[in-house]
Parts: C-alpha cells; structure tokens; sequence
C-alpha cells in the first residue's frame, strides 16, 4: 500500500501460530491497568475502534460482564475505577460501562454462583475469529500487489553484499530483497536473528476448552478472577458452542505442538466452575480446544520468579548485525499499528521514499457493508456473514448456481459446503487442517464433528489440487494427528 514490493513467507499455513490460538478478543486489555500498561491499553482501544469500521464483520462489540466475590483481589469499586480509567482511554468511543449489585448482576447472568458475589460491572470490548481477521488481513495485502507462499519454511536468512539479503526456503529455493522482517512468533530465536534473538523472548502457554452452549449458556462473556493472582479468565459464547480460557504457564518446545495436559484442562474447568456454579462443566463435557504459546519480549519483563503472568505485552522491533529485523510481542489486536511501525522502519532503512500509511482509515475488507435488512432476509447470507463480510453475497450467488454447497457441514454449526470451495479456491488452504482448523474452526468446534466429515473435505481437496485416494487418506490421517497433537483428543474421522 505504501509502494513497496512484498513477498510474505509463511512456513505452514496462513495464521497456522499464535494467531489462530488466541482468546479471540479484540480488546484494550483491562488487566494490563493494574499492571500500569497504560500507553498499551490507549494503542489496543485506539486500535479496537479502528478494526470496527476496517473489519466490522470480523470484529464484533460484545458487553462483557465481570464479577467480584468476597476474597476476590478486583473488589467492586477498584473495577469500577478501573473501568472508568479504560473508557477514559477509549475516548469514550465505545459504550461507558455500568456497574451491577449483586441481584442485577445475578439477573443479567444466572449461571454465576450466588455465594460471595459482591457485584460486577459490564464493559464493552469486542469477540473476532483470530485465524480470519489474519486472512483477510494477508488477502488484502495481495490485493495491494504483495504475493505469499505460505508451507515454505525459512531455513536461514544470508547477507547478499551491500545492498540485499538471500532468505533460503528449506528445499533449496530461494528468495531474494533489498530487506527481512521477521513476524515468527513465538519462532523468533537465534536460529533466523542469531545473537539478538538468544533470549529475546519468554515463552507461555494459554490454552481454552470449548463446551456446548447449553453446559455454560452465558449470555454474554464473563471475565472470571483467579484467587491470590493476578490474571483472569474469560468465558465466551460462541454459537451452539462456549469457550473458556486461559491459562498462562512457562513454555519450552515447539510452539506448534503446545498442546493442551490433563492439568491445564483441570485449570480451566475449575476455575470458571468456581464463578460458573449454574454451568455443567466436566472433562467429559469439553468437546475440543486450542493451545498457543506467548512471545512476550523478556528485555521489558517484569517476571515474578518462574512466571510470566506479569511480562509486558508491548512490542519490540529488533535488528541483528546484519541489518536483518524483527517484529515481536504485541497483542493481535495491535497489529496494525505494530506493523505501521515496523513499515516506517524498513522505508528509513532503506532510505527511499515511500507513500504515507493508509491502514489507520481504510478498510481491510473490499465492498459495501451488508445491513440488518439483507441479513435477516436470507438464513444462508447469515451463516456465511460472520466469516466472510460483503463477500458472502458472492458465496450465495455461488450456492444458487450449485444448492448442494449451500448445505451445512454440521446441523448446528453454520459452516456451509461452499466455504470448503471458497478455502481451496480462493483462500489458500492445502491441508485439511487449514480448512477445518482455520478457514472454518470446526475441529475447535468438536473434535468429532471435524473427524466426521474430514473424509468428505479431504475429497474435495484432492480434487482440486490433484491425487488419489492415497493423498485422500493421507490427509485425514495428518488432520487427525494435528487434532489429537493440539487438544489431546483423538477425533473419530469417517
Ligand atoms: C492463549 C493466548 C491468548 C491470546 N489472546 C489474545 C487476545 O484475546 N487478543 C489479542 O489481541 N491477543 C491475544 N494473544 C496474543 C496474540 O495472539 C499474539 O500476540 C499474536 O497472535 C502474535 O502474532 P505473531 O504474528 O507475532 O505470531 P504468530 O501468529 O505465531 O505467527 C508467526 C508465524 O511465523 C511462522 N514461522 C515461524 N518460523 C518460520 C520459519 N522459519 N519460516 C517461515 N515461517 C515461520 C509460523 O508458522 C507462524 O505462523 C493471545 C495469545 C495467546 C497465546
């Protein structure tokens, strides 16, 4: 967008890291204040109300609800404090938030326990599906001429004389620029940034678990406090389904393979069980999760001995000898603005001249806005909305011309046939767990539902990017080890 020429290079697929392992919020972060991350908060709020209008139908205003019981550490008028510093840092661009006594917080949400509850206050923050607001973010970089390859991992980055750098693919090839960003995550180490990226960062898992909706019918997100520390939980609907995290633990090993223990699941379910007395929660009541690994910059770190609850979610730019840079920490919700710094960068280092950035006003996504009126005409334009804004009137046209893709994968999901077609067309995904991971989430939604149409799925895949019926099986058994890998449950695919 500012005139330069782009390749993105992704070593497995689009937002295969971090950025499909989130909580899913858009949001200032209101725990970051009683860490005295002010200026982070502003940039994360200033940042939410600008992905309103640049994503709308990716990024969605919810009012969250948040407790305090007896003993708990955010008593009621330090959160009303707190909330009124975060709508003062909004700009009160947003709803003000409001506080409840006990019964009126009890009648907004009757799953809480009754027992101790002093009260709460709702607030607005927004929920986003993680993995999608990064593809749209990519696909509207390609549409402004930038190209991608994404399962081509970066085996090493080279100085190429004066003026370049030589980024070797594993398998031989290579790609050549005038200048290397890295944005690998929780994967910046010494092996791409050498010294500088030694012990850059600090590693820490969250994972969530997903129930019915019916096992913990909230009505809307529910921020739960953990007793004697200082981090909270989150338990948000999501459709037929509710999800709850997170935890925050020291990690080691690949970041890919996180996964989620016994332990970090009892974590969980007992936690939120404690606020959430009407909710059925139990292990055998999860039906899936996720499982993502933290990079928090540890040059900032304020680390408690053998934690990591308390490093700084702000950002770095970092530069080794060679002039080879790298972008790491920040928050999702902070990314544009993380990556208009990195881009001003990269123009001063390279001392050309570049056009001004234009992401602070303009839209992300390409075409007219749909309404209430469209929507609530059309149940097929309604699924399909949320993951695919004004393009999903192309997809029902796309569904007039084929009805059998209008069909859903799962009676009580709304994925619908013509996004398997959409994600292998036009959306990149060459694995069965691109699709059913991340251009549409259903292995999160229930690992068996995934399972149960993988077979049909992978089909589809092979038949468009060519093999047989071994490439078919091959990939649902690969689909069926990244699940079993992420959620520790192994899903049945027929
Ligand atoms: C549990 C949890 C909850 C969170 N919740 C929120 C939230 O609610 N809201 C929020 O704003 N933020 C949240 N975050 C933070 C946010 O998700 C991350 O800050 C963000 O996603 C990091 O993005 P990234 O691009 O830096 O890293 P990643 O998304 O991990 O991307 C790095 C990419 O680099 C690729 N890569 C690595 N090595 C190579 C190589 N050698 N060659 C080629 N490619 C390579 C990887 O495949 C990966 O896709 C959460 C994080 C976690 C873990």
């Amino acid at each position: 967008m500012r005139g330069l020429s782009v390749l993105v290079v992704e070593g497995a697929d689009v937002a295969f890291g971090t950025s499909s392992r989130s909580t899913r919020l858009i949001h200032g972060g209101v725990r970051y204040l009683e860490q005295g991350q002010i200026g982070l908060v502003y940039e994360a709020l200033r940042e939410r109300a600008r992905l309103y209008t640049s994503v709308p139908h990716l990024v969605k205003p919810a009012r969250f609800l948040f407790p305090a019981y007896s003993g708990d550490r955010l008593a009621p008028w330090k959160l009303r404090a707190g909330l009124a510093l975060y709508d003062l840092l909004s700009l009160y661009r947003a709803k003000a938030h409001n506080h409840l006594g006990p019964d009126a917080t009890l009648a907004a949400e009757p799953m809480l326990t009754a027992d101790g509850l002093l009260g709460a206050v709702q607030y607005e923050d927004a929920v986003t599906d993680d993995a999608r607001l990064t593809l749209a973010v990519l696909q509207s970089a390609l549409r402004h001429g930038a190209s991608a390859l994404t399962h081509a991992r970066v085996a090493r980055v080279s100085k190429e004389g004066d003026t370049g750098y030589a980024v070797h693919l594993e398998g031989g090839a290579v790609a050549r620029g005038r200048t290397v960003l890295l944005a690998t995550g929780p994967w910046t180490g010494r092996k791409l940034l050498g010294e500088p990226g030694g012990d850059l960062l600090s590693l820490s898992k969250g994972i969530h678990l997903v129930v019915r909706h019916e096992d913990a019918p909230v009505r809307a997100p529910v921020v739960v406090q953990v007793r004697g520390q200082r981090r909270i939980l989150f338990v948000v609907p999501w459709g037929a389904r509710t999800y709850l995290g997170t935890t925050d633990t020291s990690f080691e090993g690949d970041p890919g393979r996180s996964g989620i223990s016994a332990d970090d699941e009892a974590e969980v379910l007992d936690l939120v069980g404690r606020v959430l007395g009407g909710a059925t929660l139990h292990p055998d009541r999860v039906l899936s999760g996720w499982s993502g690994v933290r990079p928090l910059v540890r040059a900032r770190a304020r680390a408690r001995p053998g934690g990591t609850v308390e490093l700084a979610r702000t950002h770095r730019i970092v530069e080794n000898a060679d002039g080879v840079m790298a972008l790491v920490g920040g928050k999702l919700t902070t990314y544009r603005a993380m990556a208009e710094q990195a881009v001003d960068r990269v123009v001063r280092r390279l001392g050309i001249e570049a056009g001004r950035c234009t992401t602070a006003t303009g839209s992300v996504v390409e075409g007219r806005a749909l309404d209430a009126a469209e929507l609530s005409s059309d149940p097929l334009l309604a699924d399909l909305a949320p993951r695919h804004g004004p393009h999903a009137r192309d997809l029902v046209v796309r569904c007039r011309e084929r009805p059998e893709l209008a069909e859903r994968l799962a009676n009580d999901l709304p994925y619908r046939w013509v996004e398997v077609h959409e994600a292998v067309d036009h959306e990149g995904a060459l694995h069965l767990d691109d699709l059913l991971r991340r251009r549409l989430p259903l292995a999160l939604t229930d690992v068996h539902r995934g399972g149960a149409v993988a077979q049909r799925v992978a089909e589809v895949l092979v038949d468009a990017r060519g093999g047989d019926a071994s490439d078919v099986r091959a990939e649902v058994e690969r689909y069926a080890e990244v699940v079993r890998t992420e959620t520790g449950r192994p899903p049945t695919t027929t």
